[in-house]
């Protein structure tokens, strides 16, 4: 229905629609990348005792010093060079705010990104009317050097929207592509997105950073076991932190969030390393079996499997979730996504019933 209302909204929203996760009962949810709950009973007592305010009627630590200390000792980095996000859904979205000044000659800033890749660059984006230019990954879901840097020449981007490893792909990007591609755009902020760097055999894109002054990383705790936190950062150059920060709302994360990620931080570092471990070889197990029945399962470094099923996913999709079993379909998307399954990994019985499942439903 159009009222004197509509005129007033952003053109580009009409081509976004608004991130709907999907509800409804299932009992195996291996729809969100979410990591299986792995806490045990006194580390979840000593996170929640951590997480109480000491005052509930002082707002939280604008600056997120504590926070932002942690993550800067893990990434060996100073903490004026990192800002912390609700999730990094909100720093995405921040970057793209205070990044937005159109090249000259150029009607709106532009962001390039492989396709297919995680939705929120391009939603975000859009939703400042920014323009998207996607690229499409190659045969193996690898960057394409030639047609990125074309892209990259074409369109000037402001920023260059990397994860890897790739959500929905699961493929790490290949270290001297990515090299390639931040030597191309050095004019643009190219922004490695880690989110499933704690999955990966070589997730750690530091030395791009150490190496690049064009380049950020953004982290997340959200897939390894504290998505209800809600706390991301992005890690990057002076320059762009403090503009960034300026277009940030001041109390953004939570007293419960800074100090729960605090605590996570500096005392789980390792059970969180334990718990990536067992969801590798989980992830493994289960890529094995998959392929053993001959569906095309290209290798993830990432704590979800990429699955061709060789025709439209509509209908494998619906049967797992009359079966109780929850997962992302890509069938709408067409081409060469129509055929795919993401699946997180979940608990050795989540994993074990989805088997089971899709056994039945091919
Ligand atoms: N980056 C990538 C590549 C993701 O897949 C996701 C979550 N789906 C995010 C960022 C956002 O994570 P969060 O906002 O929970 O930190």
């Amino acid at each position: 229905m159009t009222t004197p209302l509509t005129e007033l909204i952003r053109r580009e929203l009409a081509e976004i629609t608004a991130y709907v996760p999907h509800s409804g009962a299932y009992e195996v949810r291996l729809d969100a990348n979410e990591a299986p709950t792995w806490l045990d009973d006194e580390d979840r007592a000593a996170l929640a005792k951590a997480m109480l305010p000491t005052s509930l009627s002082r707002y939280p630590d604008a600056r997120a010093t504590d926070l932002r200390a942690a993550i800067a000792r893990r990434a060996g980095v100073d903490a004026d060079q990192v800002l912390v996000g609700s999730g990094s859904d909100e720093v995405i979205a921040l970057l793209l705010t205070a990044l937005d000044r159109p090249r000259a000659g150029f009607p709106a800033a532009t962001v390039v990104t492989p396709s297919p890749t995680f939705v929120m660059y391009r939603v975000s984006a859009k939703g400042r009317g920014i323009k998207v230019v996607e690229v499409p990954l190659d045969k193996q879901w690898d960057l394409s050097v030639s047609s990125m840097r074309a892209a990259i020449e074409i369109s000037k981007p402001n920023i260059v929207f990397l994860a890897s490893p790739n959500n929905p792909t699961g493929t790490l990007m290949s270290p001297d592509r990515v090299a390639a591609i931040i030597e191309t755009a050095q004019e643009a902020l190219v922004v490695i997105d880690e989110a499933y760097a704690d999955f990966a055999e070589r997730g750690d894109q530091a030395t791009f950073l150490a190496r690049y002054p064009n380049v950020a990383l953004l982290g997340t705790l959200s897939k390894v076991g504290f998505a209800a936190l809600r706390v991301g950062w992005l890690i990057g150059p002076k320059v762009v932190v403090d503009a960034v920060d300026k277009v940030r709302q001041p109390y953004n994360l939570s007293v419960p969030s800074q100090l729960g990620a605090t605590f996570v931080l500096d005392h789980l570092r390792d059970e969180i390393e334990t718990a990536a471990k067992s969801i590798i070889r989980e992830r493994e197990r289960v890529a094995t079996r998959l392929r053993e029945l001959g569906l095309d399962v290209p290798t993830s470094q990432a704590n979800f499997l990429w699955v061709g099923i060789g025709r439209p996913a509509e209908d494998v999709f619906h049967k797992l979730a009359a079966r109780g079993v929850l997962v992302r379909s890509f069938h709408e998307r067409g081409g060469r996504l129509a055929d795919r399954l993401r699946i997180t990994t979940g608990t050795p019985a989540e994993n074990d019933r989805l088997l089971e499942a899709l056994i039945a439903s091919l």
